[in-house]
């Protein structure tokens, strides 16, 4: 019958090998079924590696197969390598699924979780289907993947799916290579998978309660907090435009001011809150469905007190079946924070649940399909129109970055903020999920955890472990611990220029212009304001900020007016101007503070632009005590409403030998002027940004001078900050700079660990 078809009439058979993420994502029943569409005849199976496929027809026909078998894949395949050979003819008629070959599948790749696919959602709301209204629907194409496994091969015995045996329907759909679910792990139904139960505030079951989602909608419409147990972890939900129930979430949680994510019923929704253009469309629709920073629009019913203090709202749409059945209601939105207290690790389990969340939360929507692996929401802006990861977690972990070169295997350990993990596997590096602060014995077992759990689903073990250069840390404390491991210590932002190198699959000596909080430097200092000319293996310090003391030293990193003092001090000296607000500094405390600067007593210096941030927002009274992490220079951005020209504020560059020195006592000393002149905040901001955007491109400028080098690589947690990246963006691509920017890793901390792991490999594998 093929052989009748239209064109060539020469027989070929091709061998096809195929890696990458290709198991349990309807690779093989998405061959089968283009296989039939060409009457190519032939086979498919998974291997160890992948999937490799033996195709036979006439060439026209095949040369279709092939195509669409690489450009049609199913949504979450993946391919990495792609080969094809010519094999001898077998006279193969029809098409077959075969059984997978013998070998251990150990290398081939897990999804990371995915949301709803539209048929799924559509089965879901259709009251003829027999999942109708079923919070847990999924197929080969979406659901939950890297948060149930426990282990590999990826099949269901080794998934948390484990617990609940198919029904004969499921397990028809399940072994049907026709069908949307032939081979989908976490297929299930109403019948013979999970369920959703709604606890008391005291966790006791409500057995009262026919519908525990519709209860669950009605508490939240009264004003109530609910715990929902999600894809990844629990999150707090309270009605958004309820303002009383975010005023009490806050209380509970012991959260100020940090602004709650949203999540909202589809894009049409999001318009109602916030402006959307089509990559940041593009971004909040993509099937990771990260939290996406947007601008807000003026009038948008939503609580104040959900981002007090900010000109955008981090928004998501539903992404779990369950999502889609609680804002399938009139919620405008819905508050969706992360389940945990302060600085904990997201809470994951039921038992926890109700122990950790006692007194927070009014009930508990939870069910019982366990969630292996906890997994934050990722958090995405689009910046210079392209998205940028700010948090890479749920959606995207384990996806791997391509890197340039294979190296040994290494296990990156990442900052001790916003931490994540890197195993590196040949020439592909692996990100943990976001893990979190290290700071306490919660988040640093999670870390213990999380380095487990990926050596065993990728089925590698470290040759040599990662670790940043500070003594401190307790990720370096872990490294110690595994003291059968050759370990290489990573100055942080030679990690953070190595991170933004191999993020864009660039492996040159490149200038680093890496502004951030704070770094140990090889000297010993804070460092944090840095022009960096360097590569995988090695750096140099080709610039950096002018140092300032950190009176009371991690207590400036909590008082912006400390920095503020500090700054002062620098420009000024002893002959101070007077300020136009109010600190909340007495007189005695500010001379303690002079005296604690001018005596170099726990005034450790730093080099830092996140602190420079700091003393700028607090000297034009925009935030003199932070909440959390960043909150004043955030603020400081957000004070500017809208693009405006004004004149840059001026650093004074000086030469200290072959390195160039950012001085910011004119830019304070401007500062003054504006703040006494009576000049407001947004004003004061633009000229900062103004500001620092013209120094990177004049010192950039200059050490293209010394060198030679045409790339700039932009990294750390300052180039978050979307109208600096953007403007300095626009002025080095102008002077014909080749710019790097983040693009699959974030440009804080959370992208770490990848430049740590890529500048080990090269320095192990030279030994
Ligand atoms: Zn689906
Ligand atoms: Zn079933």
């Amino acid at each position: 019958m093929r052989r009748g078809l239209k064109g060539s009439c020469e027989l070929q058979r091709k061998r096809i090998e195929i890696e990458g993420i290709v198991q349990g994502v309807g690779f093989r029943p998405f061959v089968y079924q283009i296989a039939r569409l060409y009457g190519v005849g032939g086979w498919v199976c998974n291997t160890s590696r992948g999937v490799m496929i033996e195709a036979e027809a006439v060439s026209t026909s095949l040369n279709s197969f092939l195509v669409d078998l690489k450009e049609k894949t199913p949504p979450l395949a993946e391919i990495t390598r792609f080969d094809v050979v010519d094999c001898s003819l077998q006279g193969d008629d029809c098409f077959v699924i075969r059984e997978s070959v013998a070998a251990v599948q150990k290398t081939a790749r897990i999804a990371p979780d995915t949301h709803v696919c539209d048929a799924c959602q559509k089965e879901l709301f259709d009251p003829a289907d027999r999942r109708y209204r079923y919070p847990f629907i999924n197929c080969t194409h979406c659901g939950p993947r890297f948060s149930i496994v426990t282990g590999i091969p990826y099949d269901r015995a080794k998934t948390t799916m484990v617990d609940f045996p198919m029904c004969a329907a499921c397990r028809g759909e399940y072994e049907d290579p026709a069908s949307r679910r032939f081979h989908a792990q976490p297929n299930a139904c109403p019948v013979c998978g999970p369920q959703v139960r709604l606890l008391s505030a005291q966790g006791q079951a409500l057995t009262d309660i026919d519908d525990p989602i519709a209860a669950t909608i009605d508490l939240l419409r009264q004003g109530g907090i609910i715990a929902i147990k999600g894809l990844g972890g629990f999150h707090l939900a309270v009605d958004a435009c309820h303002s009383e129930a975010v005023a009490e979430l806050r209380r509970r949680k012991a959260r100020d001011e940090k602004p709650f994510a949203l999540m909202v019923r589809d894009p049409a929704a999001a318009r109602e809150l916030v402006h959307i253009d089509e990559g940041e469309e593009a971004l909040l629709t993509s099937t990771a469905r990260p939290i996406v920073l947007l601008d807000q629009v003026s009038d948008h019913g939503i609580s104040s007190l959900v981002a007090p203090g900010n000109r955008s709202f981090g928004v998501m749409l539903p992404y779990t079946p369950l999502h889609h059945l609680l804002l399938h209601t009139e919620f405008r939105a819905l508050v969706m924070t992360s389940a945990n207290i302060s600085d904990e690790p997201i809470v994951f389990r039921n038992d926890d649940a109700s122990r950790r969340l006692s007194g927070i939360a009014d009930a508990y929507l939870v069910h019982n399909r366990r969630i292996h692996t906890r997994t934050d929401d990722s958090i995405a802006r689009v910046l210079a129109g392209r998205p940028m990861l700010l948090r890479r977690s749920r959606g995207y972990v384990p996806r791997a970055v391509s890197l340039p070169h294979a190296q040994p295997a290494v296990l990156a350990l990442g900052a001790e903020l916003k931490n994540t993990l890197c195993l590196t596997q040949a020439d592909r590096a692996f990100l943990s999920q976001h893990i979190g602060d290290l700071k306490n014995r919660e988040v640093y077992s999670a870390l213990e955890q999380s380095a487990a759990h990926l050596e065993e689903i990728l089925a590698t073990r470290p040759a040599v472990l990662a670790h940043d250069l500070h003594p401190d840390y307790l990720s370096t404390h872990y490294a110690q611990q595994r003291d059968e491991l050759p370990r290489v210590a990573v100055q942080h932002h030679h990690a953070h220029l190595a991170s933004c190198l191999a993020d864009n699959g660039v492996d040159a000596t490149t200038i680093g212009v890496i502004f951030d909080g704070i770094g140990l430097g090889p000297d010993g200092t804070i460092w944090g304001g840095e022009f960096l000319v360097g590569d995988f293996e090695d750096f140099r310090r080709a610039g950096h900020l002018a140092c300032l003391p950190m009176p009371g030293g991690d207590a400036a990193t909590r008082e912006p007016r400390r920095m503020a003092l500090s700054a002062l001090l620098h420009a000024y000296g002893n002959d101070i101007p007077a300020l136009t607000h109010d600190d909340g500094f007495s007189e005695q405390e500010r001379k303690l503070l002079q005296r604690m600067v001018e005596r170099k007593l726990n005034s450790p210096l730093t080099s830092s632009c996140g602190r420079l941030f700091d003393a700028v927002a607090a000297l034009a009274g925009v935030r003199q005590i932070v909440s959390y992490e960043g909150q004043a220079a955030l603020e400081l951005e957000q004070a500017i409403e809208k693009a405006e020209e004004a004149a840059a504020y001026r650093f004074e560059i000086q030469s200290e030998g072959d390195l160039l020195v950012c001085d910011p006592t004119p830019l304070i000393r401007q500062v003054m002027e504006d703040v006494c002149a009576g000049r407001d905040a947004a004003w004061v901001s633009i000229r900062f940004h103004n500001g620092l955007a013209d120094v990177i491109a004049e010192v950039c400028r200059r050490i293209r001078v010394q060198t030679g080098l045409e790339r700039v690589a932009l990294s750390g947690g300052v180039f978050q900050n979307r109208i600096l990246t953007e403007k300095t963006f626009r002025i080095l691509s102008g002077q014909g700079f080749d710019v790097l920017l983040h693009r699959q890793v974030p440009p804080n901390d959370g992208g770490l660990s990848l430049g740590q792991a890529v500048i080990a490999g090269r320095r192990f594998g030279k030994n």
